[in-house]
């Protein structure tokens, strides 16, 4: 049985990225994936500045896949007042159709291995990973963990999110809306959720949103929810009306988990959603997804370059470099969905906001990091 350097279970845009960092540094590195690519996926489709320049460095040119650059962010109340700022850092607009599919090339012209297939378990023995499909069993040396929000391998990894409900769905599809500016990302609230619209390389505007089941049980059909409740927004309303949908239908998930999770569990290194989500409204779950996997790949190459394979300090340096980076920005991201969930907190905060443009930014600073290279 071939025996690799790393196993990465999940291709989405952690998996994919410690991948080409990997394979780059010469290691032999399979990807584990269910769906061949392109695929489309739910996500708000802005992705934060930060790690363009570490992309650029793995020979990912975004630019070239026909990313538009996003500057300016607008955030409205159930009520439709708004506020308005120039982003910080800013960042750009590229569907995951796009943008998994890009870095699936450039995975492929620096030798990364794909296998389309569902990982059921991971076993930890005599210092390597044993790595199961429905039908055939893998070895390597590491194995991260990329698979995402939420999967039955937390399960059988006794992950303690994975054995409770989670009341959080998502809703996302493409939209012909000419009217809608290039530049911007803009965050309406309606009762009981929020949604982002941003333009993509394809010219459609993504509307992808977050809804508490309490709000969306009222009225289980997508359309009506978007027409009684979503609406609500008049920002929204008049997105929809002036909106043409290019999906056949929207996609859906459900059972979205952002309790605290472990960033590394049975000698797995988690990246990604799988080892902590920021909430969406923060615009920085995919520049988190692409800085863990820099971060856990550094690591890795140290642990497989030195003599010594100490697999708990390489564990230590991972975990530790992980709450270093994230942990302060999700606290960030729990406090401000709070406020944004809160009908009255959100209303004056949004006044607030109007007023002036510094504490917009100051608040989109503390959810961001600096670029990474
Ligand atoms: C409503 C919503 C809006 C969002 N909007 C934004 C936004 O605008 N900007 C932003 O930066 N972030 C946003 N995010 C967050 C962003 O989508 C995630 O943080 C990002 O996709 C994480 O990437 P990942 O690689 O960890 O996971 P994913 O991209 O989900 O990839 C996981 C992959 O693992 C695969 N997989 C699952 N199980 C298995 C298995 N058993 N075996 C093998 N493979 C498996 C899946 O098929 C998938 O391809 C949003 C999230 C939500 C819910």
């Amino acid at each position: 049985m071939k025996e690799y350097d790393v196993v990465i279970v999940g291709g989405g845009l952690a998996g994919l990225t410690s991948a080409i960092a990997l394979s780059k540094e010469g290691f032999d590195v399979l990807v584990f994936e269910p769906n061949k690519y392109p695929h489309h996926k739910v996500c708000g489709e802005y992705v934060s500045n930060e790690v363009v320049p570490y992309l650029e460095s793995l020979g990912v040119a975004l630019d070239k896949a026909g990313a538009v650059p996003i500057t300016d962010f607008q955030i409205s109340a159930v009520d439709g007042r708004f506020a308005e700022a120039k982003l910080p850092l800013g960042g750009i607009g590229i569907s995951r159709y796009a943008l998994d599919h890009t870095l699936y090339k450039r995975a492929l012209e620096v030798g990364v291995n794909f296998i389309f297939s569902k990982v059921s378990s991971i076993n930890f023995q005599n210092d390597a990973f044993q790595v199961n499909t429905a039908s055939e069993v893998y070895k390597a040396f590491i194995v991260i963990g990329a698979y995402g929000k939420r999967d039955a391998l937390d399960k059988t990894l006794n992950r303690n999110f994975s054995f409770q409900k989670h009341a959080w769905l998502a809703v996302k599809a493409h939209y012909k809306s000419p009217d809608f500016s290039d530049n911007l990302v803009a965050l309406h609230n309606f009762p009981g959720g929020y949604g982002g619209l941003s333009k993509t390389e394809s010219g459609a505007v993504n509307f992808c949103y977050l809804a508490h089941y309490d709000s969306f049980k009222k009225y289980p059909n997508i359309d009506d929810f978007n027409q009684k409740i979503v609406a609500q927004n008049k920002n929204l309303d008049s997105f929809f009306k002036v909106s043409e949908p290019l999906f056949e239908k929207p996609l859906t998930i459900a059972q979205i988990a952002f309790e605290r999770k472990e960033p590394v569990v049975n000698h797995i290194l988690m990246c990604g959603d799988t080892a902590g989500l920021i909430h969406p409204l923060c615009g920085n779950g995919m520049a988190m997804a692409i800085h863990s996997a820099k971060l856990a790949s550094d690591c890795i190459v140290t642990y497989l370059e030195s003599k010594s394979k100490d697999r708990s300090k390489l564990e230590k340096d991972y975990q530790k470099r992980w709450h270093t980076t994230f942990s302060k920005r999700l606290w960030y991201g729990r406090k401000l969905q709070q406020v944004l969930l809160h009908k009255k907190w959100v209303n004056s905060g949004v006044g607030l906001a109007a007023s002036s443009g510094k504490i917009l930014r100051y608040i989109i600073r503390k959810t961001h990091g600096k670029p990474i290279v």
